[in-house]
């Protein structure tokens, strides 16, 4: 049914004369006009045509508790009458981000101590940059500043942000990234691998290059090394067992803080509450945000380790950093709220028990045989599916992501919101899916499936 209260041509006018979209190309988007999104209930995102999509995304893996929950739009109306906004600068605090602070320390994984809150991942990544430096300073070793990411990691689109990410093309128009950056290889066993080598032994080698990258710079230059548990928007790349116990044992050898870029990952995604727990990692920074609120607010939060924690209390002196709206009350008060529903609602234990292990096997039994998919794969509510040529080979259809995104546009119009990245089709969807809707999914992907095998013949 047509939503009468937007006009759509009028909107895409004024959308195509003021309004700069992020991560577009304003020629394209020009002569495409947007696709206008006017309501989600539940698992399902309306267009103002009165389209329905099942959102496979979550929005930006996101919104883990689905659309329309009246309990944050509450929540939110509420902490807005009482107090909208005051700082916590200059010893002040609101109730919201100190209780919030509180719980997400008892769900964060055991050294976690304290938090650190922003308005995005990119925010939160800057923080933590910042932060690590400032540790080693604090420690009488401010030469140990060096940073150690990966290729294809992608850690926000701030300067710092975009500097600690591995995107090549996002480096190219920094006109210069934030110095002592240094990028190694990513752990992603479908493109990476040697012909015959083991996943296990893949792991390993990918690990062994952050041992290498400090060999290089002396380990009394590197401050930490930063990584997605799984690298959501370079492909869902899910890394082998090996390759995180590896990383573990390298930090603790050379001294170099493990820094989690959870942002995707965070608050259950994985069926644990933190990645950190799913591959026992025991991390000294975790950036969060997206989830947090279900991204009903925007909110990150830098949860930080007690060996950090420690420091920063008992040296003391200011740390030359903030944000207006760091901790602020409508947003933490609606975070608050949503881990409330995720525990009141069983989420995390039904990734991990239920519709996680499900989507797993669906995606193997009913994708993965597809002529056109080369590999599935997935953690929790997390899934990457490689689009090839050639199954066999693992040679992909020219020019690169063309295939992907053939199948993304089929998917989109019949319904289904997924996304392409190069030539992996990614989904992370709501935590509220259950076998039916995954089922809902793939029978819509399929047929996306088949309609771009047809025009690839
Ligand atoms: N880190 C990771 C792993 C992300 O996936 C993202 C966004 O997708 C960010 C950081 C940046 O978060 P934001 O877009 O909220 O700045």
């Amino acid at each position: 049914m047509t939503n009468h209260k937007y006009k759509l041509q009028e909107l895409q006018q004024l959308d195509a004369a003021h309004y700069l979209h992020p991560f577009t190309d304003h020629k394209e988007l020009r002569n495409a006009g947007s696709r206008m999104i006017v309501r989600g209930e539940g698992p399902f995102i309306y267009d103002s045509e009165g389209t329905e999509i099942l959102d496979a995304m979550a929005g930006l893996w996101c919104v883990n508790i689905g659309y329309g929950r009246d309990e944050l739009a509450d929540v939110a109306a509420e902490q807005m009458r009482e107090m909208p906004y005051y700082n916590s600068f200059f010893k002040c605090a609101t109730p919201s981000p100190v209780q919030l602070s509180a719980k997400i320390a008892e769900i964060a994984p055991p050294n976690i101590e304290q938090v650190f809150f922003g308005s995005s991942g990119s925010e939160s990544n800057d923080t933590a940059l910042r932060l690590v430096r400032h540790y080693w300073a604090l420690e009488g070793k401010p030469e140990k500043n060096i940073i150690i990411s990966r290729q294809n990691a992608y850690h926000g689109s701030t300067v710092a942000g975009a500097s600690l990410g591995g995107m090549s093309h996002m480096h190219k128009q920094l006109g210069g990234a934030v110095p002592n950056i240094v990028h190694v290889m990513a752990p992603y066993a479908y493109e990476l691998a040697e012909p015959g080598e083991s996943d296990e032994a893949f792991g390993l080698r990918a690990a062994r290059t952050i041992e290498d990258a400090i060999l290089a710079a002396g380990a009394d230059k590197v401050a930490a090394f930063i990584g997605e548990p799984i690298m959501g928007a370079g492909g869902v790349k899910i890394p082998p067992a090996s390759y995180w116990p590896e990383v573990q044992r390298i930090c603790k050898k050379y001294d170099i803080l493990l820094m989690l870029d959870e942002v995707i990952t965070g608050y259950g995604r994985t069926g644990e509450w933190f990645a950190a727990t799913t591959f026992g990692i025991e991390a000294d920074t975790i950036t969060t945000a997206k989830a947090l609120t279900s991204g009903y607010q925007p909110l990150s939060a830098l949860l930080v380790g007690e060996r950090i924690a420690k420091t920063l209390v008992e040296k003391g002196g200011e740390f030359y950093h903030g944000y207006t709206y760091s901790g602020h009350p409508v947003c933490c008060a609606v975070g608050l709220k949503n881990i409330e529903i995720i525990e009141e609602e069983g989420l995390v234990d039904r990734v991990r028990n239920d519709t996680g292990p499900y989507l797993a096997e669906q995606l193997a039994k009913r994708i993965a045989v597809h002529p056109l998919v080369g590999e599935t794969r997935s953690v929790g509510l997390m899934g990457g599916i490689e689009i090839v040529k050639d199954k066999a080979d693992r040679s992909r259809f020219q020019p690169g992501g063309s295939a992907a995104t053939k199948v993304r546009d089929h998917a989109i119009a019949n319904g289904l919101m997924i996304r392409a990245t190069d030539d992996t089709l990614i989904m992370s969807p709501p935590l509220i899916w259950t076998r039916e809707t995954i089922d809902l999914a793939f029978d819509r992907l399929l047929v996306a499936l088949d309609l771009a095998e047809a025009e690839l013949a």
